[in-house]
Parts: structure tokens; C-alpha cells; sequence
């Protein structure tokens, strides 16, 4: 392997890395990348899984955190989840508002937060959105690292960076267990 950006030899592999995830949804990153770091120039390489898998965990994530919640209880939709799961399924603002029966200043309001999206409606878009990509269980790809011996990479939350501080990069390291 060879750095693209000066063509040393000389790149260390990092095992279990948190990259963010540039998907509009705050603090979203994966866990368990490995990123390789080139040791003359510091120019960093992501291993990341393909898109499609990557998009389809992160439905499974906010499935999974929804009908967890913070405290066990069931939880609603942010306007960022929404408008990302609307991506997700390739529909625009007025395709959305006619599979909801609303107009397109509702799914606006939806989507900035606004308004609250009713949770029967909730439930259909997080059920359209897991069957419209093939989601292996009730909660997306099969994402317990139990399951996944030699790694998979997990979505999760990094805390919101504090004033001052640095943002959360791919060289950061988490400890794990
Ligand atoms: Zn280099």
C-alpha cells in the first residue's frame, strides 16, 4: 500500500476508529473503521463499507432509537431523521406530501422541527424506509459486534463538541469494551 498523497511505503493501520458521517444528522459516525495513516505525511485513509450498507445502517440506527428512546420508552422522529429517511427513499418534498396526504409546508415543518409529525405516520415512513432497502431484521444490517468477529462498523453518536474543543476525527481514539 502507497500513500496517494506523497507515495511512501510507510502507513500504520488503526483498528476500530469513529469516522462522522457527513448524512445531515448530527453527531452520526461509524465505529470500528480502520483508517490508515501515512506516517511521512499524516494523510489519512478511511476503509469505509460501501455507501448503500453504510445509509441502510444508519435507518436500522434511528429505527432502533426511536422505539427505544432515551429512557426505554418509545421516542419521536428529529426533523433531520425525517428528511434524511425522505432521502433515503428518493422522494421529493411534494412525492413525500402526497404519500402523506399533507402539503409541502407541513413536510417543510416536519423537517425543520416545527411540527411534530403524528407517530402512526412516523411508523409508516420507518417501515417504508427499512422494507425500500432490503433491512435484514427489525433494526436494519445486523449491527452487534458479537455477530461480526472480525469488525463491523457500528453507527453511533458522538457528544456534541464543546466550545473551544476539537471536532471529533477519524484519528481519535475511543476505548472500547
Ligand atoms: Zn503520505
Amino acid at each position: 500500500m502507497r500513500c496517494i498523497a506523497c507515495g511512501s511505503t510507510d502507513i500504520m493501520a488503526k483498528a476500530n476508529q469513529i469516522v462522522p458521517l457527513n448524512v445531515g444528522l448530527d453527531g452520526v459516525a461509524l465505529d470500528g473503521i480502520t483508517v490508515y495513516e501515512c506516517q511521512s505525511c499524516q494523510e489519512a485513509y478511511d476503509e469505509m463499507p460501501p455507501m448503500d450498507l453504510l445509509l441502510d445502517a444508519v435507518v436500522g440506527f434511528i429505527a432502533n432509537r426511536v422505539d427505544k428512546g432515551s429512557d426505554g420508552e418509545r421516542t419521536s422522529l428529529t426533523g433531520p431523521e425525517i428528511r434524511f429517511l425522505r432521502k433515503r427513499l428518493g422522494l421529493s418534498g411534494s412525492d413525500f406530501a402526497d404519500m402523506f396526504e399533507v402539503d409541502t409546508t407541513t413536510v417543510s415543518k416536519w423537517e425543520n422541527g416545527k411540527f411534530q409529525m403524528d407517530p402512526f405516520k412516523q411508523k409508516m415512513l420507518l417501515k417504508f424506509a427499512k422494507l425500500g432497502h432490503r433491512i435484514f431484521d427489525d433494526y436494519g444490517p445486523d449491527l452487534d459486534p458479537e455477530n461480526h468477529p472480525n469488525g463491523f462498523p457500528r453507527v453511533v453518536v458522538l457528544p456534541e463538541p464543546q466550545p473551544g474543543g476539537t471536532t471529533p476525527t477519524a484519528n481519535k481514539k475511543r476505548a472500547r469494551g
